[in-house]
């Protein structure tokens, strides 16, 4: 519906390379022939849902596709130029440095080629303001977090405001967030904003009090956090207290076996407490969606108005890890739109 494309958005949890379309698969399939990489290995189709383990392989033949920097820098351009055609006005995206032997990729080059991206990208006049947080993936243990933070810090101070975090993501099932801590903590103290995957599965109850200890500062998911699927209180309350905002995606959830149906999900949950919560995509790639898509169907599972879509769109700003100059802006675009003169 025109509605949803038009609609000014915010997008804050996506993947990078959970983001790659399949036209862009298409042109990475056609650079490395060889690998035997199928469009069906990259994406979870309409209808069709794996298990969360079965999406970590997908990511796997993801990062087969792509190895080298000109694979991310085309990755890259590509998957921000979607999301601006699709209506999305301020993105975060976020990814994990990868090292690549036989390309020669190195994780600094690999945080500076997305950079360039984002660059050329606004160079080119894409109608887009575009942010990047620095993935840690959990499996990867308590070394390469350290080693990802200071990274992170460096940019921090280089980038000229594009980089501005940290994410904590990879497969929930594997590692523990407490061997994590002193880096998510280091990440904190120098001025990274966090957003960390939290209660993705139902077993993670313990270690999701111990990181609402931190606080951070936007939650992923959240999926497991209140009584009703078997959280609790208490972690709602930390969450209340510290007015965390958490980064919902309801495809991905679906897709991902983790939510049973749309009707279900715990937007409905948080959404009736009034707290702030942003809808967002994860993986428009791998899940086949949009953010105009992901809005309507909150719409239509919960029974939104036009109104109120508009309302948690424009609320989304509040909870972005730019300046307060940025949510400036951003508000004022809103308003240009509402009125007609954008
Ligand atoms: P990348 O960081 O390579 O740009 O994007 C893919 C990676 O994002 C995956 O390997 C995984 O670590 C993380 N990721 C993507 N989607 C999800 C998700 O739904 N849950 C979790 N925990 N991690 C994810």
């Amino acid at each position: 519906e025109d509605f949803y494309r038009k609609l000014p958005k915010v997008e804050l949890h996506a993947h990078l390379n959970g983001s790659v379309s399949g036209q862009t698969v298409e042109k990475l399939i056609g650079r490395k022939p060889q690998l035997n990489v199928e469009h069906s290995m990259t994406a979870i189709g309409k209808g069709q849902r794996r298990t969360l383990d079965e999406c970590f392989q997908v990511f796997k033949a993801i990062h087969q596709l792509v190895d080298s920097e000109e694979d991310i820098l085309m990755v890259a351009k590509d998957v921000i130029r979607e999301f601006a055609a699709d209506g999305v006005r301020y993105l975060e995206l976020r990814s994990t440095p990868r090292e690549e032997k036989n390309t020669g990729l190195t994780k600094r080059r690999y945080i500076e080629t997305v950079i360039t991206a984002i660059q050329q990208c606004k160079n080119e006049g894409v109608d887009i303001d575009v942010r990047l947080l620095v993935a840690i993936d959990r499996r990867n243990g308590t070394e390469v977090a350290m080693e990802t933070v200071k990274l992170a810090e460096e940019f921090l101070v280089s980038s000229d405001g594009l980089v501005l975090g940290l994410d904590m993501s990879g497969d929930p099932k594997v590692g523990h967030a407490k061997d994590l801590l002193p880096a998510l903590q280091r990440a904190k103290n120098s001025g990274l904003k966090l957003s960390l995957h939290l209660s993705e599965v139902p077993e993670q109850l313990e270690e999701s009090g111990i990181l609402l200890n931190l606080p951070p500062d936007r939650i992923g998911h959240g999926t497991f956090l209140h009584p009703e699927v078997g959280g609790s209180q208490s972690l709602v309350d930390k969450v209340l207290k510290n007015n965390i905002p958490l980064e919902l995606c309801l495809t991905s959830n679906i897709k991902g076996k983790t939510v049973p149906c749309y009707s279900k999900h715990h937007f409905k949950y948080w959404y009736q407490l009034g707290h702030p919560i942003v809808i967002c995509t994860d993986d428009k790639g791998v899940f086949c969606t949009d953010l105009s898509q992901e809005y309507q169907l909150a719409a239509s599972t919960f029974g939104l108005s036009h109104q109120a879509v508009w309302k948690l769109s424009e609320k989304a700003i509040d909870c972005i890890f730019a300046s307060e100059t940025v949510k400036k802006q951003l508000k004022q675009k809103w308003t240009d739109v509402a009125s007609g003169i954008a």
